[in-house]
């Protein structure tokens, strides 16, 4: 397989993730889009820290390998149809992060309480209801409860953070772990934490993605 400049960022991805403690032994996946609209994604059950870039996958937009030696993740379907839904969406990371894990087996939704997780979310995190894992039906629940944000919960599972770049999906997932954190202890002080305001939320991921984002694409 010809190595990618993609394949040094999943890579180090995969240590980032596995630094913001989102990673539980081997389960969890990451993909990006490739400029020819093939997928580069994680294979199925290899260590991330044991992972080389040969042992990374291609596949194309019908689940099909075209690159690489090894199966790719088990979760591929769900990466091909958040593609094909969300133009976007150039990076997907799939975890089994602690609290999203509590708030995808106890709740339906995850409210926003501050604004740092707003302006990356976009709108309150929803969980789907439970599908097998690896299935087209847990691909279809992610697609619609993920909508037009960057995180969603799969019941009884974990979590997806999406984005422009690795980097973007890799902080979606953070702030989708700390968005249920929080929620989640406010939950032991209070029945009803203040809760942002959907016109609020709007608002705040509209100045992130129109200031703060730009700022930063265009120090870069
Ligand atoms: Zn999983």
């Amino acid at each position: 397989m010809i190595l990618l400049k993609e394949s040094i960022q999943i890579l180090q991805a995969c240590e980032d993730v596995q630094d913001a403690g989102l990673i539980f032994g081997t389960w969890g996946n990451l993909s990006v889009l490739l400029e020819d609209g093939t997928i580069l994604i994680t294979p199925s059950g290899i260590p991330y820290d044991e992972l080389r870039e040969e042992d990374l996958v291609i596949c194309d937009m019908n689940g099909n390998v075209v690159g690489g030696k090894q199966e790719p993740s088990s979760e591929l379907k769900m990466h091909v149809e958040i593609y094909k839904a969300r133009k976007d969406v150039k990076a997907i990371v799939h975890t089994h992060s602690l609290y999203a894990s509590v708030a995808s087996a106890s709740l339906n939704e995850v409210p926003l309480l501050v604004e740092d997780v707003a302006m990356v979310l976009g709108g309150s995190i929803e969980v789907t209801s439970y599908q097998n894992p690896g299935t087209q039906e847990l691909a279809m629940e992610v697609v619609k409860h993920l909508g037009k944000k960057n995180a969603v919960i799969m019941a009884n599972h974990g979590q997806v953070g999406v984005g422009s770049t690795l980097d973007d999906a890799i902080l979606a997932s953070v702030m989708c772990e700390k968005a249920s954190q929080l929620y989640i202890k406010a939950l032991e002080i209070t029945d009803s934490p203040k809760v942002l305001k959907d016109e609020d939320v709007r608002k705040l991921s509209e100045t992130y993605v129109n200031h703060y984002r730009r700022l930063r694409d265009f120090k870069e």
